[in-house]
């Protein structure tokens, strides 16, 4: 995915605004530490503005779609995420310490980093095909939104049966 921006013209003009959008049908990320291998589509709509002393806001959202396995009963689910993101850019060195600011070289700003990064963020910390997903059977692995099982209540997890077992034998 491209998401650069040319500044060429805009940096003559203190004030000037100009608009964005980017669109992608995947987005590899590859990300292993955060399990997510690829989403898509993408699309990065926003603006940017010469607001003077050679920096440059860039307002916008990220909109993205991804097809994701349920953490508790492994059925594909669709993951939307909506990220408003708001990036300050100079391609001066700032006698002000503020660490916000994103320096560049030249006339073009890659936002992809930053894109990458704010996904990764932004990212659900566990994707569930619903809030009262009941999972798997841990004894049969038949999923239990869909079937119910025969295995009885006795066998439901092997540290609560152990936990039986030591009640019976006291
Ligand atoms: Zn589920
Ligand atoms: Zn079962």
């Amino acid at each position: 995915m491209i998401v650069r921006l040319n500044l060429a013209k805009m940096k003559q003009i203190v004030g000037s605004i100009s608009e964005f959008e980017f669109k992608a049908k995947t987005l590899e990320l590859h990300l292993e530490r955060e399990g997510i291998d690829s989403v898509g589509p993408v699309r990065v709509k926003g603006q940017i503005e010469n607001i003077g002393d050679r920096i440059f806001v860039a307002n916008g959202q990220i909109e993205l779609e991804a097809t994701e396995l349920c953490a508790r009963c492994l059925e594909e689910t669709k993951v939307r995420l909506k990220i408003n993101f708001s990036f300050k850019f100079s391609d001066a060195i700032l006698e002000s310490e503020d660490e916000d600011i994103i320096l560049f070289n030249g006339n073009v700003i890659d936002l992809y980093p930053q894109v990458i990064n704010e996904i990764i963020l932004n990212w659900p910390s566990q994707i569930l095909c619903k809030t009262d997903c009941r999972g798997l059977c841990p004894n049969c692995g038949a999923n239990m939104n869909i079937t119910v099982c025969r295995c009885k209540s006795d066998n439901i997890d092997p540290r609560l049966a152990a936990l039986k077992q030591l009640m019976k034998s006291e």
